[in-house]
C-alpha cells in the first residue's frame, strides 16, 4: 500500500489486501483482509459492505497496515485479534498458549458422554484453559482443576477464566505433581502430539507462533501420553475416565498404551473429519 495521497476506499484496501495475503502465502485471504478490516474500523461484515466507497481515515488505516503487515510475516490472525471463540465462548489468546481448535470440541463431548455426573474433574496442560472452562460450563456440578507447566499461559487461562464466569481451580507444576494425593473422576488432556520430525514441516502459523511446549511430542510424538497414562492411575477414583484429543493415527498407539497400562472400556471418537481425535478408557472399579 502506498502511502501517496490517495483515496483509500475500503474496497480498494480489501482487493489490496486479498493480493498482498496471497501472495504471502495466506489461505482465505479474502476473509482473513475482511476481519482485520472490521478490527480496524470498528464496523462489521455488512457494514463493511455498505461502506465499500468511504475512504478509510487516517487513524484506521494506520492500525489496519500495521496488522496487515503482521499477517504478512504469517503471524496468526488469533494473535493479532487478540482471541479465539471455542465451544461458543471467547477466550483471550497470546503467544503463549495453543490456540483453541475447533477439532478440540470432540474432547468435551466425550468427556460429558463418559462422565456426565463427574464431581471432580482434572485437566492437564490446559494452555488457555479453553477445555477446562468449557466443562466448568458443560459439568456446573463438577470441581474443576486445571494445571500448566508454563505460569505465562496459567495468567492467560485465569484470565479467560473469570471472563467466562467459570470456576476453576489452577496449578503450576508438571504433569500430576501439584496434584499429588488427590484423585478424579474424569482426566482430560490434549497434550503436546508432534513428531519431533513433523515440528519443523508445520504451517509458519503454528511452526513460528505457537509455543513449543504445546507441541512437542518427542521422538514418536508420545511422550506425554506415555507419562499421563503410566500415572493417572494414582489419581483416579475407580471407574474414573481418562480421556486424551490424539494426533492423526495416533489412535492405536495410545489404545495400546491404555490397556497395557490396565485402561477398560477403550473408546476412539472421530472428529468432524472422521480422524480419530480422542481415546479413552476407564479405571476398573474395585
Ligand atoms: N488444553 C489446551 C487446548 O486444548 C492446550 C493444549 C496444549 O497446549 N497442548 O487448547
Amino acid at each position: 500500500m502506498s502511502t501517496e495521497a490517495e483515496t483509500w476506499t475500503t474496497l480498494k484496501v480489501l482487493t489490496w489486501t486479498v493480493g498482498y495475503l496471497t501472495e504471502k502465502g495466506v489461505e482465505n485471504a479474502r476473509r482473513e483482509a475482511e476481519w482485520l478490516l472490521c478490527e480496524a474500523t470498528g464496523l462489521d461484515r455488512i457494514g463493511l459492505y455498505l461502506n465499500f466507497d468511504k475512504p478509510l481515515q487516517d487513524g484506521e488505516l494506520a492500525a489496519y497496515r500495521s496488522m496487515v503487515a503482521r499477517r504478512g510475516k504469517r503471524e496468526p490472525l488469533q494473535h493479532i485479534l487478540g482471541n479465539q471463540e471455542f465451544d461458543g465462548r471467547e477466550f483471550v489468546v497470546t503467544k503463549d498458549v495453543l490456540i483453541p481448535r475447533y477439532d478440540t470440541e470432540t474432547l468435551l463431548e466425550e468427556a460429558v458422554r463418559q462422565a456426565p455426573q463427574a464431581r471432580t474433574v482434572l485437566d492437564i496442560g490446559t494452555g488457555s484453559g479453553c477445555i477446562a472452562i468449557s466443562l466448568a460450563h458443560r459439568l456446573p456440578q463438577a470441581q474443576i482443576t486445571a494445571v500448566d507447566l508454563s505460569s505465562d499461559a496459567l495468567a492467560i487461562a485465569r484470565l479467560n477464566a473469570e471472563r467466562n464466569n467459570a470456576a476453576v481451580e489452577f496449578l503450576l507444576g508438571s504433569f500430576f505433581q501439584p496434584v499429588t494425593g488427590r484423585r478424579f473422576d474424569l482426566i482430560v488432556s490434549n497434550p503436546p502430539y508432534i513428531t519431533r520430525a513433523d515440528l519443523d514441516t508445520l504451517q509458519p502459523e503454528v511452526r513460528d507462533f505457537e509455543p513449543r511446549l504445546a507441541l512437542d511430542g518427542g521422538v514418536d510424538g508420545l511422550d506425554a501420553y506415555r507419562a499421563l497414562v503410566s500415572e493417572a492411575p494414582g489419581y483416579l477414583e475407580p471407574g474414573g475416565w481418562l480421556l486424551f484429543e490424539i494426533g492423526a493415527g495416533q489412535d492405536k498407539d495410545l489404545a495400546g498404551l491404555l490397556a497395557d497400562a490396565g485402561f477398560g472400556a477403550i473408546v476412539t471418537v472421530p472428529d468432524s473429519a472422521g480422524i480419530i481425535r480422542v481415546v479413552g478408557g476407564q479405571w476398573h472399579a474395585v
